[in-house]
């Protein structure tokens, strides 16, 4: 029996994509090995989102083959997709897989596979369904098979379970692709354009994980935004919420990031009229110069995000605002730099996401000949990263003796540590007294903090059953 590993990279689409992938081989029998020494086949799924996310994939492949000289190994994923040539030259890589082909990757091992136990399918797409681009001439050993993006039409996708160390809030990846073109941006060069998976699809993946006993499920995409303008009738997001509240027992659902021009006026409206809904909104902001946001080709300048951050706070006041920002894109000067300080401090942001620029070859801003010194990107990321935590510690204060509706995540893993970690509906860390079993709903009032964690007690405890079935 063939076994295999997934050594995962990247984001939650990327996450989702590997337990697609670790879906398709399971069910053709396959079984997934104790560890990657123990794998007959390892996949590498990888993400090309910065160059330090190419580096840990190359990291990894090499460690894997001197480790174990003899496993097959597959890289797909993003950077997979961007540069496959680069990883073909790497030491034990057999495949290299682009976004493009990912799902034909149990068909590949059933037809290289030297085991005769290799188990066989009548329903793989025949491998001349597959055109790859032509092999470069090389030395490679390495076989390459990526074909054009832009062409694919698949969603695949399964719930992820576990990130960020628990297991009982698994993702749903319900998007994928985007048809922006941020000038940063590679994602839409290795995810293609933006498809959604159909409504009757969420609903009846989100009434199963409702079903195994699940409680808080997140709906994740590249750009969520946009989900459902690719399908024939087109529905809308909003639309797809409404019709989960609606037809789902879902007890919490929480949206993992969408675009501010995306939080329209309704949509803030529902979230204010149910807590079904987390209260907890992930704007990208990128920068808050409208001189970089324009040359980041956004369509949006400071003021029309402002603008989004108090309709949320209007209506919901305690709601968590996160954002993802960008230091030292080419061009950003110490005015820029400091004019998206200024930004943040002015609006009630709870946390923030901070990267520093990577230059992505293929986009248009990795062109551009006004670079920032890395020791400049450094320093503005870090002053960036103070500023989010000084604010996330000020919502953590303000939230003292209020009382919070939580869902335990799972037992603490720090004996020294007597309590249970939580998450609020506003995306708080709670570590709560007492031992309670994961997937439970507590009402607590935190009375303190303790590093990024409020420290509360129960006030009410929600006794319904607790266990998870396998979803
Ligand atoms: S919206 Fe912009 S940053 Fe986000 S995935 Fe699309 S191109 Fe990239």
């Amino acid at each position: 029996m063939t076994t295999f590993y997934i050594e995962q990279f990247g984001c939650r689409a990327t996450q989702a994509d590997g337990a697609a992938l670790e879906r398709q081989l399971l069910d053709r029998g396959c079984t997934v090995a104790r560890g990657r020494s123990q794998a007959d086949i390892v996949v590498v799924n990888t993400c090309t989102v910065t160059a330090s996310a190419d580096a840990q994939a190359r990291d990894a492949i090499r460690k894997l083959h001197a480790a174990n000289p003899h496993v097959r190994v597959i890289v797909t994923g993003c950077y997979a997709q961007r540069a496959p040539e680069e990883l073909s030259e790497l030491p034990g890589v057999a495949w290299v897989v682009g976004n493009s082909h990912k799902a034909q990757i149990p068909e590949l091992l059933e037809r290289n596979s030297p085991s005769p136990e290799f188990p066989r399918s009548d329903d793989f797409l025949p491998l001349s369904a597959i055109s790859p681009l032509p092999l470069a001439q090389s030395e490679r050993s390495a076989e390459i098979l990526v074909g054009d993006i832009f062409e694919q039409q698949t969603l695949l996708t399964t719930p992820v379970f576990g990130g960020e160390g628990n297991h009982t809030r698994p993702t749903l990846k319900i998007q994928d692709g985007c048809n922006s073109r941020c000038s940063f941006c590679v994602i839409p060069f290795v995810r293609g354009k933006s498809r959604s998976l159909p409504p009757d699809t969420v609903i009846r993946e989100l009434q199963r994980l409702t079903e195994a006993g699940y409680r808080e499920m997140v709906l994740s995409g590249i750009n969520l935004g946009t989900y459902g303008r690719d399908l024939s009738p087109r529905v809308e997001f909003e639309e797809l919420l409404r019709r989960i509240l609606d037809e789902t027992a879902v007890e919490r659902l929480r949206v993992s990031s969408i675009e501010p021009m995306d939080v329209t006026r309704d949509l803030i409206e529902l979230f204010a009229s149910t807590a079904r809904l987390a209260q907890h909104f992930h704007m990208p902001l990128q920068s808050g110069a409208d001189r970089i946001l324009a040359a980041m080709h956004r369509w949006y300048r400071a003021e029309h995000y402002a603008r989004r951050v108090e309709l949320i706070r209007e209506r919901l006041p305690h709601a968590a605002i996160g954002a993802d920002v960008i230091a030292g894109f080419p061009g950003e000067t110490e005015e820029d730099h400091a004019a998206t300080l200024a930004f943040i401090e002015a609006l009630p942001f709870t946390y923030l996401h901070v990267f520093s620029y990577s230059k992505r070859p293929g986009t248009k801003a990795a062109v551009l000949s006004n670079h920032v010194p890395g020791a400049v990107v450094k320093r503005r990321a870090r002053e960036l990263r103070a500023l989010g935590e000084r604010k996330a510690a000020a919502f953590r204060q303000a939230q003292l003796g209020r009382e919070l509706r939580v869902l335990t995540l799972h037992a603490s893993a720090d004996d020294r540590i007597v309590g249970t970690p939580a998450l609020s509906t506003n995306y708080l860390r709670l570590l709560v007294e007492g031992v309670f079993p994961a997937n439970q709903w507590l009402d607590v009032k935190p009375s303190g903090c303790k590093g990024n964690s409020l420290l509360g007690q129960v006030s009410e405890v929600d006794l319904e059953p607790s266990s998870l079935r396998t979803a």
